[in-house]
């Protein structure tokens, strides 16, 4: 994707990652979402006392979208407070390839380093995603 585009959806998961709730781990995730119509959708962590009902920045951005009806999605941005790139979960990458085709760039940086993102595609992510 052009590095203009890249650089303007990593903003929008930096500045998700302000909203992530995230008191047990402190590893804050912001996702953005860039739709079909050129909105972007954005997400983050929430996390819960009980462990198993916290659910991901990327997970969140896409059920949001899906809650306004932005069913496709062309491109995402994932930046969390670690060190590295935040790579999605397993979860993550598949409920993405319900609204992402294989070939949706996806792209990852940490939050203090935006300008060293990585790219790569959901179909490199999940190269065999679950279908019917
Ligand atoms: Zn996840």
């Amino acid at each position: 994707m052009k590095t203009s585009d890249a650089r303007r959806l990593l903003r929008a998961a930096a500045a998700a990652t302000k909203n992530a709730y995230a008191p047990y781990s402190r590893f804050r995730v912001g996702a953005a979402l860039l739709t079909a119509g050129g909105e972007i959708v954005t997400g983050c962590n929430v996390e819960n006392v009980s462990y198993g009902l916290t659910i991901c920045a990327e997970r969140s951005a896409v059920f949001a979208a899906v809650a306004r009806r932005l069913r496709k999605i062309q491109a995402v941005a994932i930046v969390a407070s670690g060190p590295k790139p935040p790579y999605p979960c397993g979860a993550c990458r598949q409920v993405l390839a319900e609204f992402c085709p294989a070939s949706t760039p996806v792209i990852l940086a940490p939050l203090r380093r935006l300008a060293d993102f990585e790219e790569t595609t959901l179909g490199e992510l999940l190269p065999k995603s679950f279908k019917l």
